[in-house]
């Protein structure tokens, strides 16, 4: 059976061993076409939830009725609905939340969204369905919004869409994150300027979330001129972020990792088809791999080899580690 829309547990740093849920599925649908974007290029960019994404709850439920015949579940610490898009682009996500919630009660729901869509009250309103919503914010300027994020044409300016993460904070009572990427270009625009990091800074403290995640795209980017934040630097902009947040509230990539954990299945079967399915969504590293699937480091080599050889995947190298990637068309 091909499942479409569970994959993982993937390793993410944020969440420990995540669940991936897909509402999306491929091709890849967005409303953003983000530059550092790890999916690649988006195919469908769509500014609002559409009829034409028909991922259901039965579509979810069955395939997770087949994955929970293969995983332990205590290999699972968040179930993560995230995947080839934009999550809350899908007009079913309130009654696939729902639905999974009835027969995942006892995990943490997180969902990953770009803010893009949370000025809709029916989107606010499905989002009332998860513990932790991780909302991204790389920009406070228009201008670079535009440039980092290239939202499609009826995507509200950067005032609407933060108009639009206020209010949703008014509404919910969960978690709520906020995920800035922090990067430079060799077309020498960036978010980690004073003048912009300023006004970033200024826009989530007035968002004032629970959480604030400092991150920099440490896989491989959609576009080359994309450069990563270094280590020194995401610490310089944490203690900026320190001015207005306490040391608990910030989250750093690099600091904070809960990626090397290892995860069991009950059947090890079809090995090759389930790294795919972890490829579909993110690149990995091998390591990452070993952990996801509850394989020692040299099988988990001898699985990416072999994905190499057949034409499924390539090498890519980004930011001194080597990452396994899916060869396009991704998802
Ligand atoms: S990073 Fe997220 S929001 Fe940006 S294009 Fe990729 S899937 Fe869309």
């Amino acid at each position: 059976m091909t499942r479409r829309t569970i994959y993982g547990p993937v390793p993410s740093w944020r969440f420990g061993r995540s669940l991936g849920i897909d509402v999306i599925v491929a091709p890849k649908t967005c409303s953003f076409d983000c530059i550092y974007c790890q999916l690649g290029k988006t195919i469908n960019k769509i500014a609002e939830p559409s009829p034409n994404l028909c991922i259901d709850e039965n579509d979810v439920l069955r395939d997770l009725e087949d994955y929970l015949l293969q995983i332990d579940l205590k290999s699972i610490d968040v179930i993560t609905f995230s995947g080839c898009g934009e999550p809350t682009l899908n007009l079913n996500l309130k009654a696939i939340a729902k639905a999974i919630r009835k027969e995942l009660p006892d995990f943490p729901f997180v969902i990953l969204t770009n803010s893009s869509t949370l000025n809709i009250d029916s989107v606010r309103d499905a989002l009332q369905e998860f513990d932790i919503v991780c909302v991204k914010l790389d920009a406070a300027s228009d201008e670079l919004f535009r440039r980092i994020n290239r939202p499609a044409n009826d995507v509200p300016s950067i005032n609407g869409v933060l108009e639009g993460i206020k209010r949703f904070k008014e509404e919910f009572s969960g978690e709520l994150r906020v995920q800035s990427m922090f990067l430079k270009t060799t077309y020498n625009f960036s978010n980690m300027n004073e003048e912009e990091l300023s006004k970033l800074i200024e826009a989530v403290a007035d968002i004032d979330p629970d959480v604030v995640q400092l991150c920099t795209p440490y896989r491989p980017a959609s576009e080359n001129f994309v450069m990563q934040a270094s280590p020194g630097e995401l610490i310089a902009i944490c203690k900026k972020f320190r001015n207005y947040f306490a040391r608990s509230r910030i989250w750093v990539f690099g600091l904070h990792d809960k990626r090397d954990v290892i995860v069991k299945w009950r059947d090890k079967s079809a090995l090759e088809q389930k790294a795919l399915s972890l490829l579909r969504r993110r690149p990995c590293r091998i390591v990452d791999i070993s952990n996801a699937l509850g394989i020692n480091y040299s099988k988990a080599k001898f699985i990416a080899d072999l994905l190499v050889e057949k034409g499924f995947a390539e090498m890519k190298f980004s930011n001194g580690e080597m990452f396994l990637r899916v060869k396009l068309p991704i998802c």
